[in-house]
């Protein structure tokens, strides 16, 4: 049998001394789409930071794995590498480099050996061209202008440009298992079409994602193989979309007590 591609047992975090994750467990398969609900303050936006190796974040329990390796042994970049990626809920910005700069030195720390130790810093990385060209595409995919790629990453860009930036980066890189933090918080209508077509298309592709959302509006769009939802550091409930369902009728709090009673 294969090793999935994540599993999670057990994970506990804590940040500036307070626990957060109280005992995540979670088995993600090669290729397949794991949707992650849940109050504010349940501990998502940790979760992925945890797996990304967020600095701020410490691990006091339990383990991760990925594609069978300790992925808590790993450091962010090495994760990276191996083809985990996070699109941020707060996307931040990064002054003064472009985001085909971003994307080129990315592209090139994933292959290393494409760039020879010989280059200078100036000199532009062999991978350049080739991310340049496969920019343009993305960017028009999810209707962002082309001077995007130019622009500062992040830079002067709406909230929901932000959010498609992230994604934009997930074409290029096209990790093997993406954690996308509500890539489709503050978008509207036809952004959120876009978004999710782009998520779509990654998964039938065959890539494997954790979609952190607040809203049963994406699912419209996407057929998650589980529903998972998370309150006070844990998943108190996993199922299939019906269970969005059930969220979106009656809010969380009686999947939270449920559990609570037991
Ligand atoms: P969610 O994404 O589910 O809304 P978060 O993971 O952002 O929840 O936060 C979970 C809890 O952990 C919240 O109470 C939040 O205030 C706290 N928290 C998150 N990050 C930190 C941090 N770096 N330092 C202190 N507390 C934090
Ligand atoms: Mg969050």
């Amino acid at each position: 049998m294969t090793k999935p591609l994540l599993e999670l047992s057990q994970l506990a975090a804590s940040a500036a001394g307070v626990a957060i994750l109280r005992g995540v467990s979670l088995t993600v398969g090669a290729g397949e789409l794991h949707v992650l609900m849940g109050p504010n303050g349940a501990g998502k936006s940790t979760l992925a930071g945890v797996l990304a190796g967020h600095p701020g974040y410490q691990v006091t329990g339990g383990t991760a794995r990925f594609c069978g390796d300790d992925l808590l042994a790993l450091a962010p970049d090495e994760r990276a590498r191996r083809g985990l990626f996070l699109a941020f809920q707060y996307p931040v910005s990064v002054p003064g480099v472009s985001l085909t700069d971003f994307l080129i030195a990315a592209v090139g720390a994933r292959q290393p050996a494409a760039v020879p130790s010989v280059v200078s810093r100036h000199a532009r990385p062999p991978a350049a061209d080739a991310v340049a060209a496969r920019l343009q595409p993305l960017l028009a995919d999810l209707r962002l202008a082309p001077e995007v790629a130019s622009r500062d990453v992040n830079g002067d860009l709406s909230g929901g440009e932000k959010k498609k930036s992230e994604l934009v980066q997930l074409g290029m890189l096209q990790p093997r298992l993406a954690l996308l933090d509500e890539p489709d918080s503050g978008l509207d209508v036809d952004a959120l079409r876009s978004i999710a077509a782009q998520i779509a298309r990654h998964h039938k592709q065959g890539m494997a994602i954790v979609l952190i959302t607040h809203y049963n509006r994406i699912l419209a769009y996407l057929k998650p193989d589980q529903v998972h939802v998370m309150a006070s550091g844990r998943i108190v409930r996993s199922g299939g979309a019906d269970l969005a369902e059930e969220v979106e009728r009656g809010g969380y709090e009686p999947l939270v007590k449920m559990k609570n009673e037991k």
